[in-house]
């Protein structure tokens, strides 16, 4: 069965100032090595459609949706947030990167793909139901989430987070919502500061600290995460993939290797596999050294399709 890479043009022209390191160059760099590893081949292509409103009314407020709609401007940068911004590219960016998450989600329900990789920008996990924050506008995870649940009728929906940063958008959107399970492991204290005093039921928030390593990290995926998940017996398994804790991440200080990501991958496979037929939805967040970022989604990638390929 295939891995769906769905991409678009459009997540390359938004741009929030020259020294940003939310950049378009992320994709970019992305995408040469996926040509380089030979892994391009083997992926199934798609282009990302546009979410609709309707979709993205599934976890955000209306009135939410048309303040980014009526905030996106005609020229220059509108700053939502200290350091979120739209250019005039923005919101078709946003939209195809949320609607990236939708694809993804009809593909693995549909059978078409057993794994799908969302490569698409602005990231999602900080946006809130009615709060843009931290390069986010839409939670792309979260409207795929969503998604799943209302059109397929899933019960149960895993989104795990490894992005450096806690998810707090999709913290705030599933929240008290047992259909969904939140896994979460971040650098704590650390942006945005939220997450290590969560009372929720189905939220599974794991804190490391600053300059936790690989070892660290597994050690809390395995007696945190793993036990949640496989009690919740997922129908479909969703992550926020953000590589921001790699070692050579200047933007926080964990010390993760592309192996652990690696690893992390296998394991939530091996989930998918016991409890939702290998359905595996991945969307990427965070991750801003180019060649780190490049690399560790390759391993992640690659992951999908067993441990002997590694
Ligand atoms: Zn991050």
């Amino acid at each position: 069965m295939s891995i769906a890479y769905i991409s678009h043009y459009a997540c390359t022209r938004h741009e929030m100032g020259a020294h940003h390191p939310e950049q378009p160059a992320r994709l970019g760099a992305i995408n040469d090595r996926l040509i380089a590893s030979g892994l391009e081949m083997v992926l199934h292509h798609y282009d990302a459609p546009q979410a609709e409103r309707e979709q993205l009314l599934r976890v955000h407020d209306p009135e939410y949706v048309d303040r980014v709609f009526e905030a996106s401007p005609a020229e220059g940068l509108a700053w939502l947030d200290g350091d979120t911004a739209m250019n005039p590219h923005t919101l078709e960016a946003a939209l195809h990167a949320a609607g990236a998450a939708v694809l993804a989600v009809d593909l693995v329900m549909e059978g078409k793909a057993k794994q799908a990789f969302c490569a698409v920008r602005p990231p999602g996990h900080h946006a809130e139901r009615a709060r843009a924050m931290g390069f986010c506008f839409f939670n792309n995870v979260a409207v795929g989430a969503a998604h799943a649940l209302e059109k397929y009728g899933l019960e149960r929906v895993a989104i795990v987070d490894f992005d450096v940063h806690h998810g707090n958008g999709t913290e705030d959107i599933f929240k008290d919502d047992e259909r969904v399970l939140f896994c979460s492991t971040f650098q704590h204290p650390f942006y945005p500061n939220s997450g290590h005093d969560t009372g929720a039921p189905n939220i599974v928030n794991v804190p490391l600290p600053s300059r936790a390593d690989g070892a660290t990290f597994r050690q809390g995926v395995l007696e945190h995460w793993m036990p949640a998940i496989d009690a919740f017996r997922p129908q479909l398994v969703m992550i926020s993939a953000g590589f921001d804790a790699h070692i050579e991440d200047d933007m926080a200080h964990l010390k993760l290797h592309e192996f652990d990501y690696s690893w992390v991958t296998r394991r939530l496979c091996e989930m998918a596999d016991k409890h939702a037929e290998g359905r595996v939805v991945s969307t990427l967040e965070g991750g801003y050294n180019l060649s780190a970022l490049a690399r560790s989604v390759a391993v992640h990638i690659k992951a999908f399709m067993g441990d002997h390929h590694h």
